[in-house]
Protein backbone atom coordinates (compact mmCIF):
# COMPACT_ATOMS: atom_id res chain seq x y z
CA UNK A 1 0.00 0.00 0.00
CA UNK A 2 1.23 3.08 -0.87
CA UNK A 3 -0.01 6.80 0.49
CA UNK A 4 -1.67 8.98 -2.51
CA UNK A 5 -2.46 12.05 -0.86
CA UNK A 6 -3.66 13.54 2.52
CA UNK A 7 -6.51 15.84 2.09
CA UNK A 8 -7.56 18.93 3.72
CA UNK A 9 -11.10 17.70 4.84
CA UNK A 10 -12.87 14.05 4.39
CA UNK A 11 -15.62 15.74 1.57
CA UNK A 12 -12.11 15.74 -0.54
CA UNK A 13 -10.41 12.64 0.89
CA UNK A 14 -14.06 10.86 -0.40
CA UNK A 15 -14.12 12.80 -3.56
CA UNK A 16 -10.68 11.70 -4.52
CA UNK A 17 -11.47 7.83 -3.83
CA UNK A 18 -14.73 7.98 -5.74
CA UNK A 19 -13.10 9.27 -8.40
CA UNK A 20 -10.29 6.52 -8.15
CA UNK A 21 -13.31 3.67 -7.84
CA UNK A 22 -14.64 4.99 -10.75
CA UNK A 23 -11.11 4.09 -12.52
CA UNK A 24 -11.22 0.79 -11.24
CA UNK A 25 -8.56 1.63 -8.80
CA UNK A 26 -8.51 -0.27 -5.62
CA UNK A 27 -7.98 2.37 -2.55
CA UNK A 28 -9.30 3.33 0.84
CA UNK A 29 -9.33 6.59 3.17
CA UNK A 30 -7.40 6.21 6.59
CA UNK A 31 -8.04 8.33 9.30
CA UNK A 32 -11.96 9.03 8.03
CA UNK A 33 -13.90 8.86 11.45
CA UNK A 34 -11.59 11.10 12.65
CA UNK A 35 -13.32 14.14 12.52
CA UNK A 36 -16.71 13.36 12.57
CA UNK A 37 -16.82 14.96 16.34
CA UNK A 38 -15.57 18.52 15.54
CA UNK A 39 -13.96 20.28 18.65
CA UNK A 40 -13.32 16.29 20.44
CA UNK A 41 -9.72 16.15 18.48
CA UNK A 42 -7.61 18.75 19.22
CA UNK A 43 -4.99 17.04 16.99
CA UNK A 44 -5.15 18.99 13.27
CA UNK A 45 -2.70 16.93 12.37
CA UNK A 46 -5.23 13.88 11.61
CA UNK A 47 -5.81 14.60 8.01
CA UNK A 48 -7.61 12.15 5.81
CA UNK A 49 -5.72 10.06 3.68
CA UNK A 50 -6.13 8.49 0.81
CA UNK A 51 -3.86 4.82 0.02
CA UNK A 52 -3.97 3.07 -2.87
CA UNK A 53 -3.48 -0.66 -2.32
CA UNK A 54 -2.38 -2.32 -5.36
CA UNK A 55 1.16 -0.89 -6.42
CA UNK A 56 0.16 -1.51 -10.38
CA UNK A 57 -2.43 1.17 -10.06
CA UNK A 58 -0.52 3.88 -8.37
CA UNK A 59 0.52 5.22 -12.12
CA UNK A 60 -3.43 5.72 -12.91
CA UNK A 61 -4.25 7.07 -9.60
CA UNK A 62 -1.89 9.65 -9.56
CA UNK A 63 -2.90 10.34 -12.81
CA UNK A 64 -6.28 10.85 -11.13
CA UNK A 65 -5.08 12.89 -8.37
CA UNK A 66 -3.37 15.36 -11.03
CA UNK A 67 -7.00 15.96 -12.65
CA UNK A 68 -8.68 17.05 -9.75
CA UNK A 69 -5.30 19.15 -8.77
CA UNK A 70 -3.51 20.35 -11.38
CA UNK A 71 -0.05 20.60 -10.10
CA UNK A 72 0.58 23.64 -12.13
CA UNK A 73 -2.77 25.70 -10.87
CA UNK A 74 -1.65 25.10 -7.01
CA UNK A 75 2.30 24.58 -6.78
CA UNK A 76 4.06 27.83 -6.03
CA UNK A 77 5.36 29.32 -9.30
CA UNK A 78 8.64 32.05 -9.61
CA UNK A 79 8.01 35.31 -11.64
CA UNK A 80 10.18 35.36 -14.91
CA UNK A 81 10.66 38.96 -14.51
CA UNK A 82 11.47 39.79 -11.45
CA UNK A 83 12.21 36.56 -9.80
CA UNK A 84 9.56 36.80 -6.29
CA UNK A 85 7.32 33.66 -5.37
CA UNK A 86 4.13 33.91 -6.16
CA UNK A 87 1.29 31.61 -4.34
CA UNK A 88 -0.09 28.81 -7.40
CA UNK A 89 -3.61 30.91 -6.99
CA UNK A 90 -1.93 33.63 -8.59
CA UNK A 91 -2.17 34.34 -12.62
CA UNK A 92 -0.45 37.22 -12.23
CA UNK A 93 2.85 37.94 -10.25
CA UNK A 94 1.69 39.92 -7.44
CA UNK A 95 5.04 42.66 -7.11
CA UNK A 96 5.31 43.47 -11.09
CA UNK A 97 2.25 42.29 -12.60
CA UNK A 98 3.76 40.35 -15.55
CA UNK A 99 1.88 37.53 -16.56
CA UNK A 100 2.68 33.85 -15.11
CA UNK A 101 5.09 32.07 -17.82
CA UNK A 102 3.88 28.22 -18.05
CA UNK A 103 7.00 26.37 -19.60
ZN1 LIG B 1 7.22 39.78 -11.09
Amino acid sequence: MKKLYIAGDIIEAQLLNSLLKAQGISSLIKNEGLQSGVGELPFVEMWPEVWIIEPKDWFSATCVLKSLKPPDTFEDWICGRCSVPNPGTFETCWSCRASRMID
